[in-house]
């Protein structure tokens, strides 16, 4: 049986990002529809943030982190979150995720996080990642810039197949 992984959808070509377009990585899609089952997911469309949409961006204070409007720091997307929980729950689960790197919601390990001036503080997980990591412990989680050489892929491949107790 193939693999499922969850892909965010800009990476697959579908104009959900805020600024109304995609990121599309037509070789990485190809590698993966020849082995694995893809499934298409957008965070912030699914939240109702709708298409084209401000971007947000994560901001730490003092009560904890939150999501503002990247241009004027005013609270946003609180419906992120909650989506975000709902999204992990769905089915099939995943063996593997590739994530759009940055985002606020898909990114990483790589996504910014502001202070309430608007400096660059550090970066970590995006809101939907939290969520996945929460819910799939030891998940197989990367990037499209993982992704770009052979031995990165064959790296994933093994991970998600080792996962899902297929042997190399
Ligand atoms: Fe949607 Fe994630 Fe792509 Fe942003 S990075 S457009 S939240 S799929």
């Amino acid at each position: 049986t193939r693999p499922t992984l969850w892909v965010s959808a800009c990476l697959l070509g579908k104009p959900v990002r805020y600024d109304g377009g995609h990121k599309h990585q037509a070789g990485l899609e190809n590698w993966l529809n020849s082995w694995a089952h893809i499934v298409p997911l957008c965070p912030e469309v699914f939240a109702g943030l709708g298409t084209p949409r401000p971007p947000i961006q994560r901001q730490q204070t003092a009560q904890g982190d939150r999501l503002v409007l990247a241009e004027t720091g005013e609270p946003t997307a609180a419906a992120l979150p909650d989506a975000c929980q709902t999204l992990v729950r769905q089915q099939p689960v995943p063996a593997g995720a590739i994530l759009k790197a940055r985002s606020p919601s898909c990114g990483a390990g790589n996504s910014p996080l502001f202070d309430p001036h608007n400096r660059l503080i550090g970066h970590g997980d995006g809101v939907f990642v939290q969520a996945l990591k929460a819910r799939f412990e030891g998940l197989a989680i990367v990037d499209e810039e993982q992704l770009h050489t052979q031995a990165q892929r064959q790296a994933f491949y093994r991970s998600v197949m080792r996962g899902i107790g297929e042997a190399d």
